[in-house]
């Protein structure tokens, strides 16, 4: 990721051993919050993040211009924490977490996460979810009554969706094509962690239980006798952690990326429509599952 002059000279502040450090976690931040570009705010608002408050290291009209706290009462107690807000201070009641797959160039990396990811936070800015939340919302706003978004490049699943009030990641569905004739050279029986792959007599069979859809061995197989199909993803929906954690409940298994769209419109209209200011799990449980995929 790039970073501008101002910003690398911030950086070139902080001592040399940390450097590495300090550079990754301003860039997560910065990528979470949609950015391709480090900018001084960037760096400004990562050192909120991560140590609580600004360093007086800007002078008090710079500060002043990178964070204009919206004014509302409901909001005094997200205040404490710098990740609600964006740079210009402005509040923002969802996180969408990417993993870095494509950052680190993952050798499972199904499909960058980050694309993904993008297009949800301008669907919910577009559905304007924070204006809507706080509107909803009577007292006091809390960490717990933002939504919570992860996608991961592969079944992986290293920005944990499954844990989140909406979870996607990217699949690489794979199928056997009996024109192809295996040469039961075994690479794909031993790549396949889940032990899903028999070979016998030549023949070519996938256990659809146990198999993730991690399309890798597709990519061993010299012969094409497994061929990965499109790519896709699942989505998952009210996983929670807290006093009553749950993992998320299975909503599409196979989605293009326009169903995992709609599948995010729906949810948020049952959030913001729901009376209470239970978590989505709860309304989820109330409603039943059926309720959302009928709608998709
Ligand atoms: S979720 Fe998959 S692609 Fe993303 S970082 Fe983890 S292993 Fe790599
Ligand atoms: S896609 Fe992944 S889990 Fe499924 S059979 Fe191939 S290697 Fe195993
Ligand atoms: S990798 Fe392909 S050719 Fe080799 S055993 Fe598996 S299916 Fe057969």
């Amino acid at each position: 990721m790039e970073w501008d002059k101002s910003a690398s000279q911030l950086l070139e502040k902080v001592p040399p051993f940390v450097q590495k450090t300090v550079r990754e976690k301003v860039e997560i931040l910065a990528r979470e919050r949609g950015k391709t570009l480090v900018t001084e705010a960037e760096v400004m608002a990562a050192r909120e993040a991560f140590m609580g408050r600004p360093q007086n290291t800007t002078t008090p009209a710079q500060h002043a211009a990178a964070k204009k706290p919206v004014d509302n009462g409901k909001l005094s107690i997200l205040k404490k924490y710098a990740k609600y807000f964006d740079k210009d201070g402005n509040p923002v009641l969802y996180q969408v977490k990417p993993c870095r797959g494509a950052e680190v160039n993952c050798p499972f990396l199904i499909t960058d996460s980050n694309v993904l990811s993008n297009k949800l936070r301008n669907r919910l800015e577009e559905l304007n979810f924070t204006e809507n939340l706080m509107n909803k919302i009577e007292g006091q706003i809390l960490p717990h009554h933002t939504m919570k978004l992860a996608v991961s490049g592969c079944p992986n699943s290293c920005s944990m969706p499954q844990i989140k009030d909406f979870g996607v990641h990217a699949i690489e569905p794979v199928s056997v094509d009996p024109d192809s004739e295996c040469i039961e050279c075994m690479k794909c029986v031993e790549t396949c962690r889940e032990d899903a792959i028999a070979i016998k007599d030549r023949h070519v069979s996938i256990d659809q239980e146990r198999c993730v859809h991690c399309g890798l061995c597709a990519r061993v197989c010299p012969t094409g006798s497994i061929k990965a199909s499109e790519k896709k993803y699942r989505v998952m929906v009210g996983g929670k952690v807290g006093r009553h954690p749950r993992f998320a409940l299975d909503l599409l298994p196979r989605a293009d990326e326009s169903a995992a769209l709609k599948a995010l419109d729906v949810c948020v209209d049952m959030i913001l429509s729901n009376k209470t200011e239970h978590r989505f799990r709860t309304v989820i449980e109330q409603h039943g599952i059926e309720e959302i995929k009928k709608k998709i």
